[in-house]
């Protein structure tokens, strides 16, 4: 079979459980096979996961080149690896046509949060962000998107998540044809077995995919993107904001039935001064999100200033002396260019009234 007959194949990763069973089980009745050897090779897609049949060695030859007939497994190629002093790694990966993207694996105590990519670049040109100049180049496949954490579990020794956060490059929601099924991969716990708490989507705020992720049944976790309390602000960092307007993404947030998380980059003199602190005070009382200040990271900041971390602690104190939670995060990877930018968090003041593992992910994200 030649490499370009390749994308022709369906991908049994791209396949949530239920269906990636019934094909193979399918496919087995049509060859005579036990019905078993659908479940065996389903148990080397996600739960202990090999890069090609031909290396399903409890399966005979003859149905390892027969399945390789009928089906892809897409192994995403690894291009570079690179290990911050801080523990942080970061991840290219290069896919079938050339495209690559990044991953992150961010160890914090017992947690290991992956911070993982939804499209290779994006559209959105939000003013700070590296993704954003890069331009849109393509969605990617569930196979693509729960195949970084797939693809972290084959090295060896294995790299295995705890926590997920949708940080990397890409807007998951503009994707959701695609996310949707990675949740699924993501939490079932016959595919990666990641609890739903543990799993956040970030989000610009694009509306039908927030009501979409909310009609989900499970407790997934929703972080929303502010980086400015005002329309007229936002507008000149987040073009997107024409499209859906600050009231119309807090509404959502608002009716979304579990608690949000604002995001919220600290750009030098632009998003740090005392009324925008108060502005976003009220935003985040408006529908009781949890705020996550961002301090910028450097690489690719785009002729922004980081805010100095006084000024950030003075902010904290602001929305928290207006009854807001707030955390501001720490900066991890800045030596290896880490690019979703925003990475793990810590506390600042007293501790605030929730579990820690409530808003576990949001520590390292
Ligand atoms: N499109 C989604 C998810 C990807 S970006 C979203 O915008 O939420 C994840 C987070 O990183 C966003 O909050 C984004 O604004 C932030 N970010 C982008 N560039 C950054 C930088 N240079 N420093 C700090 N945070 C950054």
């Amino acid at each position: 079979m030649t490499d370009s007959a390749l994308p022709s194949l369906p991908d049994l990763l791209d396949y949530e459980p239920e269906a990636a069973l019934a094909l193979l089980r399918a496919w087995m009745a049509e060859r005579g096979e036990p019905s078993y050897r659908a479940g065996q090779v389903f148990g080397r897609l996600w739960q202990r996961p090999v890069d090609s049949f031909e290396a399903m060695s409890e399966l005979p030859k003859a149905l390892r080149e027969a399945l390789a007939q009928s089906f892809r497994i897409t192994t995403l190629e690894l291009a570079t690896r690179q290990r911050s002093s801080d523990g942080t790694e970061k991840f290219l990966f290069r896919l079938h046509d050339g495209q690559l993207i990044e991953t992150v694996a961010i160890p914090d105590g017992d947690r290991m949060t992956f911070c993982i990519s939804s499209q290779a670049g994006c559209a959105l040109q939000c003013a700070f962000c590296a993704t954003g100049a890069m331009g849109f180049q393509r969605n990617l496949q569930p196979s693509e998107i729960a195949g970084q954490v797939r693809a972290l579990r084959m090295l060896t020794p294995p790299v295995i998540p705890t926590n997920i956060v949708f940080m990397g490059m890409g807007e998951p929601l503009m994707n959701w044809k695609a996310v949707g099924p990675t949740l699924t991969l993501l939490n079932d716990p016959r595919a990666l077995g990641i609890g739903a708490r543990h799993i956040t989507i970030s989000t610009v705020g694009v509306l039908p995919g927030i009501v979409a992720l909310s009609e989900r049944p499970e407790q997934f976790r929703l972080a929303i993107s502010i980086h400015a309390p005002s329309d007229a602000l936002r507008k000149t960092l987040m073009p997107v904001n024409t499209k859906y307007p600050l009231a119309e993404v807090i509404e959502a947030a608002r009716a979304f039935d579990r608690r949000v998380t604002f995001e919220y980059v600290m750009l030098g003199g632009v998003n740090d001064q005392p009324e925008h602190a108060a502005q976003l005070a009220q935003l985040a009382r408006e529908c009781r999100a949890f705020v996550n200040l961002i301090p910028l990271h450097p690489g690719g900041s785009m002729g922004f200033t980081p805010t100095p971390a006084p000024v950030i602690t003075a902010f904290a104190k602001a929305l928290r002396t207006r009854g807001v939670e707030t955390a501001v995060r720490r900066s991890r990877g800045l030596d290896i260019a880490a690019a979703c930018g925003q990475l793990r968090t810590e506390r600042l003041g007293r501790r605030a009234p929730v579990a820690p593992e409530v808003h576990g992910e949001v520590h390292v994200a």
